[in-house]
């Protein structure tokens, strides 16, 4: 039987998984209980398994006929601090935490695909990492688990991790041959100035002010400094200050996201950055401390292996349409786990627009069309065995 239709057999599973995970959402670093079971059903896979990398990480492993080469599967567990709006018969259990990303789906799709591999592991010609990663959502999740050696022991030669997609429909496929998604950074700054009465603003230095001008300033990055031409977005996401109506206070907290795709539009946008907020700040006679740190790097998808997934995608989905050309603003730090080696990030069409399941990813009625999820199980399996068969990139 072909591999397509074991996945499809196996539909009902895969979703009845699905649904307890979004049921039991646990946000980063604390998916204890998602990871036992994770750990659990690998383990009666019968593969090597390690838990407790990164916190609430596990990792499986699976060897085929031979060691090398190795491939690298990655599915994040970690869901949202938001109240579900669903109504789902399956809704969060837990108030004000949800699956509102779709991790639960790729939980359940990774244990899947492990399924379905372990019982082909003669079709194996290599070796095949299982990354069940915690904390994607700005967490951290994937560095730390680089760090902790998870492309070691054994050595990665190839990533692969994927992501529903509820932009798009079911039968859309996201595989664009370079750079996917952009990387990410966030800041913070905090604006000192000297509190007074609401009444005498002449006694105090108004950080609010300071603020203001920086928040706008800020903007002329994008559409002055960067070329046209080239991507990148500076967003101030929160402004803290003040305690009440006829204070002006000490002190106001911005802090926001940088996203690009180049290493040289980000040095431009973080030179201008520093060269704006210091500026604006002691022009308004305010102190400023910046912090400025990486989040994620672009995702920049391996040409070859995505030529390779692009035509497992066409021979297993009769109507699939590809989007090679798809790029988002959005980043992922699945990221850092191709940055040594070629990797592939594949994006699934989940929505269904008719059955009103297409809110936006965070939304608090996200949810998808399950019926996404048995096909992206048969692709990452048969994509999976043809890696290690053509071993890509190694003459
Ligand atoms: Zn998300
Ligand atoms: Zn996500």
């Amino acid at each position: 039987m072909k591999l397509f239709d074991e996945a499809m057999i196996m539909q009902d599973e895969i979703i009845r998984l699905r649904r307890d995970f979004h049921r039991h959402p646990e946000l980063g670093f604390e998916e204890v209980r998602t990871a036992g079971i994770v750990a659990q059903q690998l383990t009666a896979l019968g593969m090597e398994v390690k838990t407790g990398i990164a916190e609430t990480g596990v990792i499986g492993i699976i060897r085929g006929k031979s060691d090398a080469p190795v491939l690298l599967l990655r599915f994040d567990m970690d869901a949202l601090p938001i109240l579900e709006e669903t109504g789902a018969p399956y809704a969060s259990e837990t108030p004000g935490k949800m699956h509102a990303c779709g991790h639960d789906s790729h939980v359940a799709v990774g244990l899947s695909v492990a399924k379905l591999l372990a019982a082909h592991k003669e079709d194996l010609a290599g070796t095949i990492k299982f990354v069940f990663q915690p904390a994607e959502e700005g967490g951290g999740g994937a560095e730390r688990m680089v760090e902790a050696g998870v492309l070691d022991n054994p050595k990665v030669d190839y990533s692969m991790g994927m992501h529903v997609w509820n932009d798009k429909p079911v039968g859309w496929f996201g595989l664009n041959p370079g750079p996917s998604m952009a990387g990410g950074h966030i800041f913070s700054i905090k604006l000192t100035g000297k509190g007074a009465h609401g009444a005498s603003p002449h006694q105090g230095i108004d950080p609010i002010m300071a603020a203001t001008q920086i928040i706008s300033s800020l903007q002329t990055i994008t559409s002055r400094n960067i070329n046209p031409l080239e991507s990148a977005v500076v967003s101030v996401c929160t402004v803290n200050a003040g305690s009440a109506f006829n204070i002006i206070p000490q002190e106001a907290v911005l802090t926001g996201t940088i996203r690009t795709f180049k290493p040289e539009v980000f040095e431009k946008v973080q030179t201008r950055f520093y060269e704006i907020v210091e500026n604006v700040a002691t022009a308004m006679g305010c102190q400023s401390e910046i912090s400025l740190t990486r989040m994620t790097y672009p995702v920049i998808n391996d040409p070859e292996l995505v030529s390779l997934m692009t035509d497992v995608v066409k021979e297993l989905v009769a109507d699939a349409k590809i989007d090679a050309a798809i790029q988002t603003m959005g980043s992922e730090d699945f990221s850092f786990m191709m940055q040594d080696v070629p990797g592939c990030f594949l994006m699934v069409g989940s929505a269904n627009k008719e059955r009103g399941l297409d809110y936006g990813h965070h939304h608090p009625k996200f949810d998808i069309d399950e019926a996404s999820l048995a096909p992206a199980v048969a692709i990452l399996a048969e994509g999976a065995i043809r890696i290690l068969e053509s071993h890509p990139n190694s003459k």
